[in-house]
């Protein structure tokens, strides 16, 4: 099991979660960030910082955001389990799902 990342992170990236995670999985894309589904450990620290509410255990994701699921495990396909987002840094794409949102800022 995991935690995901879902739309209301896209464009905002405030990275207020990544200080909580003591797994260091949560990984920065260029609109969003993802959180790693092997290398996250369930703790729940990340979720209740984030100041836009993008964060859900995968079982609670809202509906409307479900494919945010696949989008934070497809991310990971042709990385593996790197085992730190600091030791990559920013990653220079995204998932289709996200590339393809409007922007969301406001
Ligand atoms: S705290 Fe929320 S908005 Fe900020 S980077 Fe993390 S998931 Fe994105
Ligand atoms: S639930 Fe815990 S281990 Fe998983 S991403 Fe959030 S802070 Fe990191």
């Amino acid at each position: 099991m995991t935690y995901v990342i879902a739309q209301p992170c896209v464009d905002v990236m405030d990275k207020a979660c990544i200080d909580e995670c003591p797994v260091d999985c949560i990984y920065e894309g260029e609109r969003s960030l993802y959180i790693h589904p092997d290398e996250c450990v369930d703790c729940g620290a990340c979720e209740p910082v984030c100041p836009v509410e993008a964060i859900y255990y995968e079982d609670d994701v809202p509906e409307q955001w479900a494919d945010f699921y696949k989008a934070n495990v497809e991310f990971f396909d042709d990385l593996g389990s790197p085992g730190g987002a600091s030791k990559v840094g920013k990653i220079d794409r995204d998932h289709p799902l996200i590339a393809k949102l409007p922007p969301q800022a406001e």
